[in-house]
């Protein structure tokens, strides 16, 4: 049997860290303050967001809600990334993505200040990625790294497959695996042989947004699993983008979903704000 990699102790752990790190701020003064900007009432942005401000909240961190209507024009959009990127008591931005259609995703992220950016999307925060730089990456991309060292698993010298190369799940991690000196394959829907290629991983992370694309001819014994992917099965319930029951029978450690990356990400974006604030700090003690 597998062993289950739970996000929760991995996220508990973490947000130990994180609430050390707000109340010592506190202490001086300064109250990490994070603004999710959403654009509409799209349903799974609203639980998104949800789930990010309580995660935040427990652990001391100031929340701020900006919303525009779902047709608000791109304009407007710029005018409130602008105001918070003005705003000295705000600390890191989250817009929500993507943007109902219409409305241009990569102009808002480029608008972002680098220095608020808390999820990786500006082209700052990429650069740093390209460099290894953990803090600036996506916050999923990082919760996998955060999972893989909570549970022991040093990535150096083994052999990584990611499935998935979009530029908030994929990319990213094969940047942090790289940096891990993990050596790298990362495959897409073009990608010949998945099954034999993931068969080869020690590290196997599914980020593909496809149920059941990874079963048991692409596990073998040994393998530590990472599944990011969130889809439902046709009885409405979760499930990631692997075969859990093949995996379990088979590989040696495997993440559930739900409750495992997904877990660990709002406690990854709770951080991310809090060394955006210690940052500042920094910033203007040095100025
Ligand atoms: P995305 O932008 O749709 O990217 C999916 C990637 O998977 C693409 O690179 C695509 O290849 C590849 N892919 C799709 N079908 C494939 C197949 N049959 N074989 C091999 N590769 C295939 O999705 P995303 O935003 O990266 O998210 C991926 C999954 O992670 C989704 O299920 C999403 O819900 C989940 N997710 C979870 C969290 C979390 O916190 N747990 C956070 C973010 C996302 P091409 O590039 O060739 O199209």
């Amino acid at each position: 049997m597998a062993k289950l990699l739970a996000g929760a102790p991995a996220a508990a752990a973490l947000a130990e860290r994180v609430r050390g790190d707000t109340a010592l701020l506190r202490a001086r003064g300064i109250v990490p303050c994070f603004a999710v900007l959403r654009v509409g009432e799209d349903a799974a942005a609203l639980a998104y967001e949800r789930g990010a401000a309580k995660r935040c909240e427990a652990l001391g961190i100031c929340v701020r809600r900006v919303t525009l209507p779902h047709d608000a024009p791109q304009e407007a959009l710029l005018a409130a990334v602008n105001a918070l990127n003005a705003d000295p008591a705000v600390h890191g931005i989250l817009p929500l993505l993507p943007l109902p259609a219409g409305l241009d995703g990569r102009a808002l992220c480029r608008a972002l200040a680098p220095e608020k950016d808390v999820d990786g999307l500006s082209d700052a925060s990429r650069a740093a990625v390209y460099g290894g730089d953990e803090s600036a990456a996506p916050c999923t991309a990082a919760a996998c790294m955060q999972l893989l060292r909570h549970y022991g698993i040093d990535p150096a010298g083994r052999r990584a497959v990611v499935v998935g190369r979009s530029a908030v799940v994929g990319r990213p991690l094969a940047m942090l695996l790289l940096a891990a000196d993990s050596t790298v394959t990362v495959c897409h829907s073009r990608t010949q042989n998945l099954a034999a290629l993931c068969r080869e991983a020690d590290i196997l992370v599914a980020a593909a947004g496809c149920r059941g694309l990874i079963g048991a001819e692409a596990l073998r014994p040994g393998q530590v699993v990472l599944d990011v992917g969130v889809n439902t099965d046709p009885g409405g319930a979760l499930c990631g983008d692997v075969d859990f029951a093949a995996a379990e029978a088979v590989v040696s450690a495997v993440t559930p979903v739900p409750g495992g990356v997904g877990a660990v990400t709002n406690t990854v974006l709770a951080a991310h704000v809090v060394t955006a604030a210690k940052n500042c700090e920094n910033r203007k003690k040095g100025a």
